[in-house]
């Protein structure tokens, strides 16, 4: 993962990290490094202008498998702040950051938020890290992300108080419109196949029920075996699982072969780990939640 360090780049880097960690832009903006798009489009509407804002892992990227470059490392020693989804989302994280050099600050922005236990890649049972499903859960993430710039950057406090206030408000708008959106939907038929296992949180939050997953709770690792495919076909037929949905961020190859063999329609694609990209339906968090719950409901209905 590091072949990129070459010694120029390592002088650059302990260059970076000898000078004092610098708090803000020449011109008094935050720099702020967000690690994947949905805590970056929370850092931008809390930070606002006061941030100079970076994310790593871009619109439409899967944060699991993300290989860095020199100029994600660039980032981090750049960075007075960065902000994290924890819960084993983020792997490559402890490595670039101490290749980085970085004195940044790393913010858990998942912090206070009861972690749900799913299967990881490696077959071990681990803290699912796909909270931001569960619009209640990104109320908590705005909140930490709130009290994290306000600490690095009391000047302007009140104005992330001020951000962070008027979009919960439209968060808690979203949150009850999901409500209203799933209750059109008879509780048998709030079934869930998808790629791999993202929607926990949101099957906990909207009283979904996961038939099962072609992937664990991230998309790294071996692919299913054939036993596997033939177990998940059947339940999906068990189940009467009317149809499965494709992700923005895997392949879909083998869903697509589930979708084929149970004689299922195979949706989507919904936005997973990712935003989509400026522009698209998914292009902030309050779209790719409406985008996705519209989806659903009408697939399921
Ligand atoms: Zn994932």
């Amino acid at each position: 993962m590091m072949r990129w360090l070459t010694p120029l780049v390592v002088l650059s880097l302990l260059l970076t990290a000898c000078s004092a960690s610098p708090p803000a832009t020449p011109d008094g903006r935050l720099k702020v490094v967000a690690t994947f798009s949905v805590i970056g489009d929370f850092a931008r509407v809390v930070g606002g202008d006061q941030i100079e804002l970076t994310t790593l892992v871009g619109a439409g990227r899967d944060t699991h498998t993300f290989d860095p470059n020199p100029t994600d490392g660039v980032a981090l020693a750049r960075a007075s702040l960065i902000l994290e989804n924890g819960l084993g989302f983020e792997t490559w994280l402890d490595d670039l950051y101490a290749s980085s050099g970085s004195r940044g600050s790393r913010i858990v922005v998942t912090k206070g938020i009861e972690p749900r236990m799913a299967t990881a890649g490696g077959g071990a049972q681990a803290a699912d890290p796909h909270v931001w499903h569960a619009v209640a859960n990104a109320i908590q993430m705005i909140g930490n992300i709130r009290d994290a710039l306000g600490k690095a950057d009391p000047a302007h406090a009140q104005t992330y108080q001020a951000n962070a206030e008027a979009y919960v408000a439209q968060l808690q708008e979203l949150d009850a419109w999901v409500f209203a959106e799933v209750n059109a939907l008879p509780e048998g038929r709030r079934k869930l196949v998808t790629t791999h296992d993202t929607f926990g949180y949101f099957a906990q939050r909207y009283g979904f029920k996961i038939v099962g997953t072609v992937l664990p709770a991230s998309t790294e690792g071996a692919s299913p075996s054939a036993q596997q495919v033939a177990a998940l076909v059947e339940a999906v037929k068990a189940q009467g699982v009317p149809a499965v949905f494709a992700e923005n961020v895997s392949s879909n190859a083998i869903l697509q072969q589930v979708a084929n063999e149970a004689g299922v329609k195979i949706v989507g694609s919904l936005y997973t780990d990712a935003l989509g990209p400026p522009g698209s339906d998914g292009e902030t968090y309050l779209k790719m939640m409406r985008r996705n719950v519209t989806t659903i409901v009408a697939a399921l209905r």
